[in-house]
């Protein structure tokens, strides 16, 4: 008796100081819910502080009595989008055109100097779409990218070198960890990561709980990525096609069967379960225009990576969205190409969605924290006018904002 008495006050006095009342609720109701995996006809989302406290049936989930209530409007309320890969983005203002277009967060795949030092010291002000991000690339001394500035690119020529860099990188608050697999494709190869090294890298960073995203081009370079343990792969691998072959290409309407050894490779691609991040627009805008030498040969480019993407869907593989935005000239906001490019090569609407919300979020090394809309993820949500699993094109329509749990467009 006299033991239970004293435990009772040991863990009375162990007890903090009185919580601070819990942050006030938003529910948010009256609209169609797809929660990242479901859609349900008529949901409730209950917000608390910055914090996703319930996501259900109008008829079963409880509202709490402290809830203010936000009308849907009878739009669909989804996760905030995410563009999985980007760079150049740390400007507030340039976030805040991916916020306006229901973008809550957006993952920088390398980045410089200046960037980065924006990145780890953000500015309060404007509510303006999250930032992940990975510092500079990690290469091989003098590799890729070339046309860069040095502060972009981290060579690390030796194992060591490589643990130190991930570490480095670690320590400056990154996100996940980017490593570039290219060879510049031009008549003089830039030097490679070697395997050893790469597997360094990839060892560190799951040491330290960090993802690894590998920038891969060239389908030649893919099994030394997946080898390694990669977790997620950036562009679509090309095919090596002859010339004779792109002739053809741009003959016909009808797709081309493509090699049978590059389909190996995606379905080995497809068979890890990670997700790849197209980026087709960035490959029309930077590759496609580089070797064509007509406006035909360039669309008979673009759909032989549609064909790809549209194989690797049949193999079964998953999708992240990424716009590569601030790489080739394209505009801040919703990657609406991108997701095109993703309709053409046969990947549904709900397979979108997916890649758009918690594909993106696992690519960014952030799954369980955005990307759905289940207890205890982030409240970053977004509510659009009409239903994207039927038509996406509302996902040009939106409506309200919710960033961290604050309404923050369309109060
Ligand atoms: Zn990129």
């Amino acid at each position: 008796m006299l033991l239970a008495v004293l435990l009772v006050l040991l863990l009375g006095a162990c007890q903090p100081a009185p919580a601070q009342p819990a942050p006030a609720s938003l529910a948010i109701m009256n609209g169609a819910l797809w929660d990242g995996s479901q859609l349900i006809a008529d949901g409730v989302v209950i917000l608390r502080g910055n914090r996703i406290e319930a996501a259900g049936p109008a008829g079963t989930t409880p509202i709490p009595a402290d809830a203010r209530i936000v009308d849907a409007g009878g739009g669909t309320i989804l996760p905030g989008l995410i563009d999985g890969h980007v760079h150049n983005a740390a400007e507030p203002e340039i976030r805040r055109k991916f916020l306006e277009a229901g973008v809550t967060s957006v993952c920088d795949t390398g980045a410089g100097a200046v960037q980065l030092r924006q990145y780890q010291n953000p500015q309060e002000g404007l509510p303006a779409a999250r930032a992940y991000f990975a510092g500079p690339f990690l290469s091989a001394p003098g590799g890729y990218p070339a046309d860069t500035d040095d502060s972009a690119r981290l060579g690390v020529g030796t194992p060591e070198e490589a643990r130190q860099a991930v570490q480095q990188l670690a320590a400056g608050g990154a996100d996940f960890i980017k490593v570039a697999l290219d060879d510049g494709r031009s008549d003089e190869p830039l030097p490679v990561l070697s395997t050893e090294v790469l597997q360094a890298v990839t060892d560190e960073a799951h040491r330290l709980g960090l993802t690894v995203r590998a920038h891969v081009l060239d389908v030649r370079y893919l099994d030394a990525a997946l080898d390694a343990g990669v977790d997620a792969i950036e562009h679509i691998p090309a095919p090596e096609l002859s010339r004779q072959v792109f002739e053809l290409w741009m003959q016909r309407d009808l797709p081309l069967p493509l090699p049978r050894a590059y389909l190996d490779e995606l379905q080995r691609l497809a068979g890890r379960q990670i997700p790849l991040t197209p980026t087709i627009e960035v490959l029309e805008r930077r590759t496609c225009n580089a070797v064509a030498r007509s406006e035909k040969e360039r669309t008979a480019c673009v759909r032989v990576y549609i064909e790809a993407l549209r194989q690797y869907r049949l193999l079964g593989g998953l999708i992240a969205l990424g716009s590569d935005y601030g790489s080739a000239g394209m505009a801040a906001g919703l990657p609406w190409r991108e997701m095109e490019f993703m309709q053409q090569a046969g990947w549904s609407n709900a397979q979108i969605l997916t890649a758009a919300t918690s594909n993106a979020a696992r690519a960014c090394g952030q799954a369980g924290e955005i990307g759905s809309l289940q207890p205890g993820y982030l409240a970053d949500l977004i509510i659009v006018d009409g239903n994207p699993l039927e038509d996406l094109t509302a996902l040009q329509r939106v409506l309200t904002v919710v960033l961290n749990g604050q309404i923050v467009i369309g109060d």
